[in-house]
């Protein structure tokens, strides 16, 4: 549930109550295994890709490119750390659903399992819960979706710092797909360096069989 209110061409919605709770439970229960952020929002991408594959299957209009990519494009002057990829993308609609709700509920399970977990075993409930992507305010102190859906010529933008609320606007993107864009908090810098994103995909991402290329964007 979120209610909207429209001004001009950005909409505020806020989260629901849910959405709230598990956004600080993942924040807090993970802290000490950040960076696997990435692998979730890697991950994402890659089931993005999965899926416009498959949807490319039946459906022409939303073919893949021809060298489908993750790319992971750092900004150290902006401290930003963009995912992008060429995957399905989103509709508005689908953003506000996917960004803004929880689609299995299982709250209280997922906050009792955390609490008997080992901490080695955290990092694999967020992924059996679906809440990977919240792992992105770990480290990001503001985070923003561009993101453009297959056989579509709209481009939405999500933006949100946490705390309860997010906005969505009309955007553009050029092709279809997704970038998720990361203003990095001042004390996870380490995830502006290349060096440090290559042994984090290394270690979590070494199975992804799409290929990821690392850009630095601020020579
Ligand atoms: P899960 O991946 O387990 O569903 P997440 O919290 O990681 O849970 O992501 C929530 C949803 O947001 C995904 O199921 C997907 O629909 C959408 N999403 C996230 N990242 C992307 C992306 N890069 N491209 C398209 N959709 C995405
Ligand atoms: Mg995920």
């Amino acid at each position: 549930m979120s209610d909207a209110t429209s001004t001009h061409a950005e909409e505020q919605h806020n989260f629901s109550a849910e959405v709230e709770r598990l956004m600080d439970l993942v924040v807090h229960a993970l802290y000490s295994e950040r960076e696997i952020f990435l692998r979730e929002l890697i991950a994402n991408s890659a089931d993005a890709l999965d899926r416009r594959r498959f949807e490319s299957l039946t459906n022409q209009t939303v073919a893949l490119p021809d060298k489908p990519q993750i790319f992971l494009t750092v900004d150290k002057k902006g401290n930003l750390l963009t995912i992008s990829d060429d995957g399905l993308g989103m509709s508005k609609d689908e953003m506000i659903q996917n960004l803004g709700t929880i689609a299995k509920s299982g709250t209280r399970a997922f906050e009792k399992q955390l609490k008997d977990a080992k901490p080695e075993d955290r990092v694999n409930l967020i992924g059996q819960f679906g809440v990977g992507f919240y792992s992105a305010f770990m480290v990001a102190d503001k985070v923003e979706v561009i993101s453009r859906r297959a056989g579509s010529d709209e481009a939405w933008a999500w933006n949100s710092e946490g705390k309860g609320k997010y906005s969505i606007a009309s955007s553009t993107r050029n092709t279809p797909g997704t970038d998720v864009i990361l203003h990095i908090k001042k004390d996870a810098e380490e995830y502006l360096e290349s060096m440090r994103l290559e042994n984090i995909i290394r270690k979590w991402a070494d199975h992804i069989a799409w290929p990821i290329t690392i850009k630095q964007d601020d020579k």
